[in-house]
């Protein structure tokens, strides 16, 4: 499979090679790096995605999630266009952000909301008024959890086993150099679905835990869901420690549903964070909660602010995505394309030996090399990335970006995806399924 994805792409080792010298790894963000170089890309539209030698991809990346609306959606480049010749920014306040705040909170059991342009900046500021509304600044994350690149985050992304420490007592290990151990110390560690730890890190820490921050279903191991009671656990804690509960929604919540995972759950985080698919494209992302955690920013005893905070063209791609774009049709929609998505990878699976299972949730779905439901990141660990990668450049050179390249990310199905598309994508993995069984 690789001999043929390196033949197809030439001019992608090539602006690899450019890029190289001036650019660490050749890429802008990290996840963009692999073996044996990124397919470098042309451009977009709807489900379809050209890369630099004009290879076609049915397109179920989608931006690492961050596209439910497709790429370059009518109504979002419409929007964007109509606000381009009326300033592209002011640092003043505008009316385009009070009707995308009031937006979220019909959708999600909030008051208020603050603007961001990325998923780090939202959880970061959430972290923060979740420590000043407390006045505590312990904080707890789960072992595997992706909640962007700040440093309180950086503990436990993918700790090596080595470093990792016992099931139910997770070491808190800096994801890289740089992530200061003062922070590291203040990150305490469980195990998804492990609610015995969080209970136990509590009673360890008495007065000292200011917020949880979990994504209620993890999506940084494929996709994992919580347990029976999880989440209700965790509110319960947070609720008797007098602890915040924030909901990391950057990828749940455009994904699940109108009110993301709150409204799947039927639970009231007291925080959310929302990015990706919430800007149709473009560099949204918000934080919300309760009006009493956001007087603490209104009486001036936490800090927000941002430059590019409430861009007007970015406001006008989320109030057209949200308006036109994450519709009752659209999800709708998004149910019907994924059923049948997972269905046909069922079937396939049937008639094979292949030992994986297909999870999905909302418009996100990942084949998890491994023979039984992954719990936590340490059952995710072993899946078996030999097999994934077989599954991943199978399915490219058949014209399928079936999801992120990375064996911990998952597809998104967007609003645009056609039945058609998901025939092709059947049919590619049909095609190659028999050369990921032997
Ligand atoms: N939280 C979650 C759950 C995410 O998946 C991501 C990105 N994958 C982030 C936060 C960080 O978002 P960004 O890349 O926009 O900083």
């Amino acid at each position: 499979e690789l001999a043929t994805y390196e033949s197809r792409t030439p001019s992608s080792r090539e602006a690899l090679k450019k890029a190289q010298p001036r650019m660490p790894l050749g890429v802008a963000s990290n996840f963009r790096s692999y073996e044996p170089w990124p397919l470098y890309i042309k451009d977009a539209k709807g489900t379809h995605i050209h890369d630099l030698d004009g290879n076609e991809y049915i397109d179920f990346n989608l931006c690492f999630g961050a596209l439910m609306a497709g790429h370059c959606h009518p109504a979002v480049v419409r929007a964007v266009q109509e606000r381009l010749e009326t300033g592209t920014m002011y640092g003043m306040p505008h009316t385009l952000e009070f009707d995308l705040a009031d937006e979220i909170c019909q959708r999600f059991p909030m008051d208020q909301v603050r603007f961001g342009s990325s998923g780090t900046e939202v959880t970061m500021h959430a972290i923060r008024l979740a420590r000043g509304f407390t006045g505590r600044d312990k904080i707890i994350k789960m072992e595997g959890a992706y909640h962007g690149v700040h440093d309180s985050v950086l503990v436990s992304m993918k700790p090596k086993p080595e470093l990792a420490g016992p099931d139910d007592r997770p070491t808190q290990v800096p994801a890289a150099s740089g992530v200061p151990m003062d922070t590291v110390k203040n990150t305490l560690i469980a195990q998804f679905n492990d609610l015995a730890a969080v209970q136990r890190l509590f009673a360890e820490n008495p007065g000292q835990i200011a917020c949880i921050i979990v994504e209620p279903i993890m999506m940084n191991i494929g996709v994992c869901m919580p347990e029976e009671g999880y989440l209700e656990g965790l509110r319960d804690i947070c609720t008797r420690e007098g602890a915040l509960l924030i909901f990391d929604e950057v990828k749940t919540g455009a994904k699940l549903g109108r009110g993301g995972a709150c409204e799947y759950f039927n639970i009231k985080a007291d925080l959310i964070t929302l990015a990706k698919s919430i800007g149709g494209g473009f560099p949204l992302a918000a934080f919300a909660a309760s009006k009493s955690v956001m007087d603490m920013i209104a009486q001036h005893k936490v800090f927000h602010a941002g430059t590019y905070a409430t861009n007007p063209l970015v406001m006008a791609a989320g109030l057209a995505t949200f308006r036109e774009v994450l519709t009752p049709d659209g999800y709708a929609h998004v149910a019907k394309i994924s059923d049948a998505l997972v269905d046909g990878y069922n079937q396939v699976l049937k008639s094979t030996s292949i030992e994986a299972y297909v999870e999905c949730a909302g418009a996100n779905g990942a084949l998890l090399f491994y023979p039984k439901r992954i719990r936590n990141f340490r059952e995710w660990q072993k899946v078996d990335i030999n097999l994934w990668k077989l599954y991943w450049f199978g399915m490219i050179n058949q014209g399928v970006m079936a999801q992120p390249y990375w064996w911990d990310e998952q597809w998104t199905i967007s609003m645009v995806h056609s039945l058609a598309d998901v025939d092709q994508h059947l049919t590619a993995f049909e095609k190659i399924a028999p050369a990921i069984e032997q």
